[in-house]
């Protein structure tokens, strides 16, 4: 097959890994970096420009989308073309576009009825009262709806802390989300990879010392972990529900059972697969194989 790997950088673990995967199984594979991609969306035969070449749907049979938060709307945009040109996308520009807002995911995925921390939304100040009340009290956890790797979660240890740095980011107009503060997770979270409907490899995170945030980008240290019937059944229910064939899914161990926190649509490979001594890459290009036909993607750039 000829793949795409949509990514800014060739040197990155995940890419690199995806690569020698598709590589080691026949597959020629380019990286793409998705910024350098442009369109011509009025053209009625849809097709995708790449620095000095012309691509159209026979360029390639599969597209694997690894899009970084800070270009998600160009990204996507360059998601749906591939779409609109028949080639197979991963993770489809729609499922990529709610899984990077955490309030559009947890609305998904309690309409499903899973299980999530209490969470709490609101506009105006006047409404902090009734927000922080929701979800229980302090402490709770403010959250940047487009934060990622742990920047933009606060934990407020007290009400009138939690009302001063809320009405300090409404202030300063960003979209925040208030969330029930976890304490039984003791700092930890589970990252579990998804692929195809499967959870295909898990690790506990664990914070630093005197930090509450797990992500590794913040300290966080990785194990192998054992999950419950319960916890993969409730992976693989996020998964479907927003719509993702890879993506990592973190849940929190809590006394009523997993909590989904978030769904991340490019997972980093590093992580998990030094955790885990698992081919994580080739179990993607795997999936890869035996799902990839032309105009199989659901949406055809729809959205
Ligand atoms: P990001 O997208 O920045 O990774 P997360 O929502 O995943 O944001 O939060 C970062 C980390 O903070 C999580 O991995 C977890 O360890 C901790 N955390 C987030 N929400 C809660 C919560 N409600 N209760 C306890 N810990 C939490
Ligand atoms: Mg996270």
């Amino acid at each position: 097959m000829n793949i795409a790997i949509l990514s800014r950088n060739r040197k990155l673990y995940s890419t690199r890994r995806l690569m020698e995967a598709a590589a080691d199984r026949g597959h020629k594979v380019r990286v793409l970096d998705h910024l350098r991609c442009f369109m011509d969306i009025t053209s009625d035969k849809p097709s995708l420009h790449y620095r000095d070449e012309e691509f159209d749907s026979e360029s390639f049979d599969a597209v694997i989308p690894r899009i970084g938060a800070s270009v998600t709307f160009y990204g996507c945009s360059v998601v749906r073309q591939f779409e609109m040109m028949g080639v197979y996308g991963v993770n489809e520009s729609v499922a990529i576009s709610r899984s990077r807002d955490k309030l559009r995911s947890l609305q998904l995925l309690s309409r499903k009825g899973l299980g999530i921390p209490a969470t709490a939304f609101a506009h105006s100040p006047d409404d902090v009262p009734g927000l922080i009340r929701e979800v229980g009290g302090a402490p709770l956890v403010i959250k940047l709806l487009e934060g990622t790797q742990g920047i933009g979660v606060v934990l407020a240890e007290t009400r009138k802390a939690a009302e001063s740095v809320i009405e300090a980011f409404m202030g300063l107009h960003s979209n925040i989300l208030v969330q029930e503060f976890i304490e039984e997770a003791k700092g930890s979270d589970i990252r579990c990879l998804v692929v195809g409907g499967k959870v295909i490899a898990a690790m506990q995170r664990t914070a630093p010392e005197g930090e509450f945030r797990s992500n590794l980008h913040r300290g966080g240290t990785a194990e192998l972990v054992r999950l419950s019937a319960a916890e993969r059944a409730t992976a693989v229910a996020a998964a479907k529900a927003m719509g993702l064939n890879v993506c990592g899914v973190d849940l929190l161990r809590s006394s009523r059972g997993p909590l989904i926190m978030e769904v991340n649509s490019s997972p980093g490979l590093e992580g998990i697969e030094a955790a885990t001594g698992k081919d994580v890459a080739g179990m993607i290009i795997g999936f890869i194989e035996s799902n990839a036909k032309p105009n199989r993607t659901r949406t055809r750039g729809k959205g």
